[in-house]
């Protein structure tokens, strides 16, 4: 499958906005966006004006980098969101929000969505009891997330719970630290998402 192998950094820095993708990293004087604070490329620091289509079509690709999605994934996870009650753009950050590798990423066993990601693809966590190594697996309220008993002395998992504490664990999700075990208590209700995203400009680029 496709997927995205350049720097991170310049995803944060073409989206002017600090998305946390590199972990530790993030948390230091060493952030690009921090040190570099305009565009990559070599017009970076020249004056950009977007068209509407522009700066909806930036939000588009913002999301869907934060989420570490495909463009097609992305779509079809638009799609769903469309056909279903509730608002669309609300709805599609629901979706991506309880994805198994966002919800490991949230309840602190990751320290970036690709490193829940790639933890999930290597089997390492159940769901309600069952093994799942699918990342886009759909998480419903309710359903326990669990660190696999063989794969909780994983170094990498005990640093990234230590540490969640600097992001914070999001109040729809109940986690036990020393358990390596969280749950899903409700959906995510958009004002759980504190990160600067305007969903309408995706429905608005996708509605043309
Ligand atoms: Fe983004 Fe800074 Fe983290 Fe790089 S180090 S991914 S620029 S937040």
């Amino acid at each position: 499958m496709a997927r995205y192998t350049a720097s991170v950094c310049r995803i944060c820095r073409r989206e002017n906005l600090k998305m946390y993708l590199k972990g530790d990293r993030c948390y230091t004087d060493k952030c690009a966006i921090e040190r570099r604070p305009y565009p990559p490329g070599q017009h970076g620091q020249g004056r950009v004006k977007f068209s509407n289509y522009g700066v909806q079509l930036r939000e588009k690709q913002k999301v869907k980098r934060m989420y570490g999605l495909l463009e097609s994934q992305f779509r079809g996870y638009f799609a769903r969101a469309a056909s279903s009650k509730g608002k669309t753009g609300e709805m599609l950050l629901q979706l991506l929000e309880l994805r198994l590798d966002n919800v490991v990423f949230r309840m602190g066993f990751a320290d970036t969505r690709a490193e829940a990601r790639q933890l999930v693809r290597h089997g390492h966590f159940t769901v309600n009891a069952k093994r799942v190594n699918m990342p886009g697996f759909a998480i419903k309220p309710g359903s326990v997330v669990e660190v696999h008993d063989k794969s909780k002395k994983i170094l990498r998992i005990q640093e990234a719970i230590e540490t969640v504490d600097r992001r914070g664990i999001p109040q729809w999700l109940d986690v036990d630290k020393k358990l390596l075990k969280g749950t899903v208590k409700t959906p995510p209700n958009r004002e759980d998402l504190t990160m600067p995203i305007q969903e309408q400009l995706i429905v608005e680029l996708y509605s043309k």
